[in-house]
């Protein structure tokens, strides 16, 4: 199992439209994925349609009260897609963990005890650099770094990077930061155009070729609980989220599979 966490301690940059979306395209194309929401607004929960009455457990169960986590993991409608659900008991977690034996860690330990039923975890991060966001960060082996093509677009990945080799140095050698995604994108302003020569000269190989264009659909699909593809397959939104999974594929699974 490869665990990717999507992550930019921006908030409104599309990590979790990406979570959604990029997990329901892999596992469209035969992937076995789990997807993790660590942001307890619980967005890429309800985004895949996860009713929270129908299961009270979530992540925060696994983290702070050491549930296994197959007890606490959904099916969801999707094709080969399963879910540790969010839901608000994990805004208090960042605080419960500070004091907690191995804190940064424990996500991480849950994951390596589903190692063999899943090809992929994707693990949607809150919109901060706290506890919550380092587990992720030691759990994974890939970090995908959505940037809304919009003004600002970089800020605060200064800080991500720091952040980053920090857990690189103490917790988790084998993090790579070499994944990042243009979101947002408008063809039609200079800005958008702008920020997508800026960003491909500052990260190089590590951004994605598919740009995920700005998209009314995309934005709709998260009310009806389902992913773009299952909502309108051929809008514009679906086929950019088709050709990401395709080039995650390529990029990532291919070596780790
Ligand atoms: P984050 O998880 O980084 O906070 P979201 O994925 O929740 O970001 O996206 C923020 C808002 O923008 C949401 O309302 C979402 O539906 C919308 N959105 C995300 N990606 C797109 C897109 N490509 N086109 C149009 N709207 C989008
Ligand atoms: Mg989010």
């Amino acid at each position: 199992m490869i665990t990717i966490a999507v992550t930019n301690q921006k908030g409104g940059v599309g990590k979790t439209t990406c979570c959604v979306n990029l997990s329901a395209e892999l596992g469209r194309l035969g992937h076995r994925v789990l997807v993790v929401d660590t942001d307890p607004q619980g967005n890429c929960s309800s985004g895949l349609g996860h009713d929270r009455e129908s299961s009270p457990k979530s992540l925060y169960d696994i983290l702070i009260d050491g549930s296994d986590i197959q007890d606490v993991v959904v099916e969801t409608p999707w094709e080969g897609v399963s879910l540790v659900p969010a839901n608000i008991n994990l805004a208090g977690a960042e605080v419960e963990l500070s004091s907690a034996i191995s804190r940064e860690s424990r996500l991480k330990g849950a994951l390596s005890t589903v190692e063999d039923l899943y090809d992929i975890a994707i693990v949607d991060c809150p919109p901060s650099l706290g506890l919550l966001t380092v587990n992720a960060l030691v759990a994974a082996k890939r970090l995908l770094i959505p940037i809304q093509c919009e003004y600002y677009a970089l800020e605060g990945v200064g800080q991500l990077a720091r952040t980053v080799d920090l857990v690189r140095q103490y917790l988790n050698p084998n993090l790579n930061m070499d994944g990042v995604v243009l979101t947002m994108f408008d063809s039609r302003t200079r800005l958008a155009n702008d920020v997508v020569t800026e960003v491909r000269e500052g990260f190089g190989d590590a951004a994605f070729e598919t740009l995920i264009p700005r998209n009314v659909t995309l934005s709709e699909a998260p009310s009806y609980g389902k992913p773009i593809s299952y909502y309108q397959e051929n809008c514009k939104g679906a086929l950019a989220y088709r050709d990401l999974a395709r080039e995650v594929e390529g990029r990532w699974l291919k070596e780790d599979l």
